[in-house]
């Protein structure tokens, strides 16, 4: 008996430059080998071709820039990387043909574009995690993480030491993960990392390429891109910087949830100094008006601490008139309490512990006032909710205005013929504090 082995897909790629050029290369080969790839020396062979150029000079670009003519005449699938990378608009002015374009060091993002462009081979017998990789939690939400560590300096977190600075994830690459999840039925992508607004700084925006069509790596173009896949777009972790205002616009078009997770964490300035928190000094009052003037329907979920080091009875208060003005959907609190290792440790007049117990009712009771006023201005509305979990004769289900685990729920009586996941549309009829509750129509 005879069998035919399906035929490996082929690259070819072509290394200019230097020594580390080259080991950039041998990455990026030898991760392909590991997928399944065939490697190719000719242009006939290869169903696509990296080329890894070398900016370091004039003669050498005019050499990058050559090779890739050569590759797209001969072969016409063809990616670039390496050092020319960094200004990918260099390449593009004269070869807009090209595939997609990368910056140096960037395997990562090399093997992110090959998948788009020629889908890894699948090995049933080394295949044994599903494209997008395994997930924790349920089949119709995923958590997209988009940077790891962080570039600021909070005086109560410990992060940046232990994770670094901010590292983005190529533009390319998330996309390509957020597709198969949505491919593999996840129905809600639930954006993360420390600093979502942040995203991209350190790659100094690059463009990147997705649907071919190029991107620059920022939070604004990733979640209009995200918007384009057939599934809920949820940002957490944002901070209120004047370029969040542009994801308003993005909640209006309904490509993303108008909804928003700031951790503001108080109200007072001269707290928020103390703990170095970003956007400290933004009038983030006026801009969360702005925000709720544009799109009306904007959930604001956030998080606070009180009881830090230095906390007045007078900074406290302030907190509590920000509360007030600021209406913010949904809110958690937390008593401060010392990380080992914080720069807040060192802060003097550390508050007793009866007082932050005390100040953490008081906030938590002015809150509770808010968030189930906020929630009744929703009664009688039309909304689509997404089915959780179902219990005896009530499906537990979500909102736009409810990330899972952390939000409210909305609870359905007698929802008739639903299965988990499955988006119905309800009209809501009541609340209690945190929850809301609603009649399926239809
Ligand atoms: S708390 Fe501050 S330092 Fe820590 S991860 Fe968040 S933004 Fe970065």
């Amino acid at each position: 008996m005879t069998s035919t082995a399906p035929k490996s897909p082929t690259v070819g790629l072509i290394s200019l430059g230097c020594p580390k050029a080259l080991v950039d290369s041998e990455q990026i080969v030898s991760r392909l080998r590991a997928e399944g790839y065939a490697l190719v020396p000719e242009y006939g062979q290869a169903d696509l071709v990296v080329v890894n150029t070398c900016g370091f000079i004039d003669s050498a670009k005019a050499e990058s820039l050559e090779t890739i003519g050569e590759a797209l005449s001969e072969n016409g699938k063809v990616l670039v990387t390496g050092c020319m990378g960094a200004k990918p608009e260099e390449i593009t002015a004269i070869h807009p043909k090209v595939l997609g374009v990368t910056g140096p060091h960037q395997a990562d993002a090399v093997l992110a574009s090959v998948h788009q462009h020629l889908p890894r081979p699948h090995d049933p017998k080394v295949d044994l995690v599903p494209p997008g990789g395994l997930k924790l939690t349920p089949q119709h939400y995923a958590y997209l993480k988009i940077s790891e560590g962080c570039n600021h300096k909070c005086s109560f977190c410990i992060i940046p030491d232990m994770r670094g600075k901010l590292r983005s994830r190529p533009l390319g690459m998330v996309l390509r993960e957020a597709e198969q999840l949505v491919e593999r039925g996840v129905s809600e992508l639930l954006v993360i990392s420390q600093d979502t607004s942040a995203y991209g700084v350190d790659l100094k925006y690059q463009q990147d390429f997705w649907a071919g069509q190029a991107w620059e790596t920022r939070i604004h173009d990733l979640a209009r891109a995200l918007g384009q896949l057939d599934a809920w777009v949820r940002l957490h972790y944002v901070y209120p910087y004047p370029h969040v205002d542009r994801l308003i616009g993005l909640m209006n078009e309904g490509l993303i949830l108008p909804y928003l997770d700031i951790p503001f964490q108080h109200g007072s300035q001269k707290v928020l100094k103390a703990m170095r928190r970003p956007a400290a000094a933004e009038n983030t009052l006026e801009r969360i008006q702005n925000w709720r003037r544009e799109c009306p329907e904007l959930v604001i979920r956030s998080t606070f601490i009180v009881g830090f080091p230095g906390e007045t009875e007078d900074d406290f208060a302030e907190l509590l008139d920000w509360l007030e003005e600021a209406q913010l959907d949904r809110v958690g609190c937390f008593k401060y309490s010392a990380v080992d290792g914080a720069r807040a440790n060192a802060l003097p007049d550390p508050v007793p512990e009866e007082v932050k117990e005390e100040r953490w009712h008081r906030f938590m009771q002015v809150q509770a006032e808010i968030s189930s006023q906020r929630l009744k201005r929703r009664i009688g509305g039309e909304e689509p909710v997404v089915v959780d979990r179902l219990e005896g004769d009530t499906a537990i289900a979500r909102s736009y205005g409810d990330a899972p685990e952390i939000d409210g729920v909305v609870i359905v009586e007698n929802p008739g013929d639903v299965a988990i996941g499955d988006f119905i549309d309800v009209e809501i009829t009541g609340t209690d504090q945190y929850d809301l509750f609603a009649r399926r129509l239809d």
